[in-house]
């Protein structure tokens, strides 16, 4: 029995510690990250069927388990399979497809966004000189931009997106200018980073005077130009558990009257996600400044765009999102859920603009 992983891929991530007939061990390869993350994404090469265990050194494996794909990363399922006593899961390989991918959430890669088909502009381009993509749709008046990976790691964000993208090319009121930058940290993306705590400071946390990343200066340079009214920023939160790992929530922020715009938009939002069958937002799950995580300290490091934005003189709606890696307590999530939800997202970013 032997078994080739490989990582050589766009989004690839993994360090073998040690393969011993069917038990792989194995860790998230955490390369310029200042602390411990989860984002690992690889492929096995199987010669023979059977049971293999793949263990990991640190949290690693979501409520779901991994993600699982026999197509080369194009569709995914989740695969379950999670050891009880280890932090790791189990695979029975069938032996037909020789060659299958494993993620510890559903990826997403500039291909997946060339799927779309969308006519795309360029943001800027990225420290490693590839193309930043920025999506613009229609001309009118209000205007509103949506961005996703600061951390790139964070992928279920983009499926959001993607609906946020269906909803508004089905608007049938001219009025409105959209902006999308899909990868605010494109390199992290297509090089299977972790992107999260990523030093001296991540693209989540170099909106100042001078940010270090062209991504940062060119979306700034834009927000600053266009003046949204609306600026969307999308997260995913910590791999599982926990109070606030397993719902959809917007982060509180300090000052009032920013506050209360994030409460505006929360409450039109809540019955938005709750029309047909998507992930229900609650607003009572929210995070307040102030409590569990969303304190001072965590920002020390500098600022979100969403607290940046929040300071800008025109007085935009400027929310962070969270949005879990594979479950909102007992829905399991998929690439259809989350666009329902982006779509929900964009109805209630419309509806904030009209009031
Ligand atoms: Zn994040």
């Amino acid at each position: 029995m032997t078994i080739k992983i490989s990582s050589g891929f766009p989004g690839g991530n993994i360090l073998i510690r040690g393969v011993n007939g069917n038990r792989i061990e194995l860790s998230p390869d955490l390369r310029d990250s200042s602390a411990m993350w989860f984002y690992w994404y690889f492929e096995a090469e199987f010669d023979a069927p059977g049971e293999y265990e793949f263990h990991f050194d640190s949290s690693a494996i979501g409520t779901r388990g991994p993600a699982i794909s026999t197509d080369g990363g194009q569709t995914w399922l989740w695969g379950g399979g999670k050891l009880e006593d280890s932090e790791g899961f189990r695979y029975l390989h069938d032996g037909k497809m020789k060659k299958v991918r494993f993620c510890m959430g559903i990826p997403y890669l500039q291909e997946d966004w060339q799927r779309l088909g969308l006519p795309v502009a360029e943001l800027c381009r990225s420290r490693r000189g590839r193309s930043v993509e920025l999506f613009t749709h229609g001309a009118g008046p209000h205007k509103y931009f949506f961005s996703a990976r600061h951390h790139c790691c964070e992928m279920a964000a983009n499926y959001v997106i993607e609906g946020v993208i269906e909803a508004a090319r089905r608007d049938s009121r001219p009025d409105f200018t959209l902006f999308i930058v899909p990868f605010a940290d494109k390199d992290g993306v297509e090089n299977g980073d972790q992107g999260k705590n990523r030093k001296p400071h991540d693209h989540g946390r170099d909106y100042s005077d001078e940010p270090i990343y062209p991504e940062v200066r060119a979306i700034m340079e834009l927000i600053l130009r266009e003046q949204p009214e609306v600026i969307v920023d999308l997260h995913c939160p910590w791999l599982r558990g926990g109070a606030t790992n397993e719902t959809i929530y917007i982060v509180g922020v300090e000052p009032y009257d920013a506050q209360k715009r994030l409460e505006r938009f929360s409450a039109l939002l809540e019955p938005e996600s709750k029309k047909g069958n998507g992930i229900h937002f609650f607003e009572s799950d929210n995070v307040p400044f102030g409590s569990l995580w969303n304190t001072r300290e965590n920002y020390t490091q500098g600022k979100t765009v969403s607290k940046w934005a929040i300071g800008l003189p025109w007085k935009p709606l400027s929310a962070s999102l969270e949005i879990p890696y594979a479950n909102a307590s007992d829905q399991t999530l998929t690439p259809e859920l989350w666009r329902t939800f982006g779509q929900a997202l964009w109805r209630a970013a419309r509806k904030y603009t009209d009031q």
